[in-house]
């Protein structure tokens, strides 16, 4: 087996939705799934009870307080405390050996917003565990991990129900 970075990027929707649905086709390969969500926290997104039918082999850990406050010259104190935390645990578990894929869900976005250097993230997925699949999701991925990883798909938003006015939808958006 050899491991892949893959990344999960652009404005259209599907980069979380195509990282669950991975996990689950690795799942049905005998394979272990974390996902830790970056920024995620107060919704209660349908996938954290799906993966509980798959007992430990898939898990997911919810490692934000569900918002992040933009447009502010510097981001919250506060969001980049609970970001480094989760980058803390994101490099203990992929050294853990419990796991097979390790899906790092809006890490892109917590790069962007300046809450987390993309150098030490690059320096270490370059390092990781050979075998270790990783996913990262969110727009605007850094040009960095763009160039380090194998597979790199960018979501187009051709249109989105919510420009006509619809709101998220139970089961579809969370
Ligand atoms: P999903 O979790 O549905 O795969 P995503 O991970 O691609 O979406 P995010 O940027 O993480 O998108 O945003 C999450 C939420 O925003 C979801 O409820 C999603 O439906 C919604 N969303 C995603 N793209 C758009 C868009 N282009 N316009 C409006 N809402 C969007
Ligand atoms: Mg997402």
């Amino acid at each position: 087996m050899q491991g892949l970075i893959i990344i999960h990027t652009g404005p259209g929707k599907g980069k979380t939705t195509a990282a669950l649905g991975t996990g689950m086709r690795a799942v049905g390969a005998g394979l272990r799934v974390l996902m830790l969500q970056f920024i995620k926290g107060s919704w209660h997104y349908g996938e954290l009870e799906a993966v509980k039918a798959f007992g430990g082999q898939f898990e997911i850990r919810q490692m934000g307080r569900g918002f992040v406050k933009i447009g502010a010259e510097k981001p919250d104190p506060e969001d980049v405390r609970l970001v480094e935390e989760a980058w803390d645990q994101a490099r203990r578990e992929m050294h853990s050996g419990n796991w097979d894929l390790v899906i790092l869900d809006e890490i892109n976005y917590a790069i962007s917003y300046k809450m987390l250097a993309p150098e030490p993230v690059a320096e270490f997925l370059r390092a990781r565990p050979e075998n270790l699949h990783v996913i990262l999701t969110g727009r605007n991925a850094h040009p960095l991990l763009v160039e380090l990883a194998d597979t790199v798909t960018e979501m187009r938003d051709v249109k989105h129900a919510y420009q006509k006015g619809i709101q998220a939808q139970r089961g579809i958006e969370y």
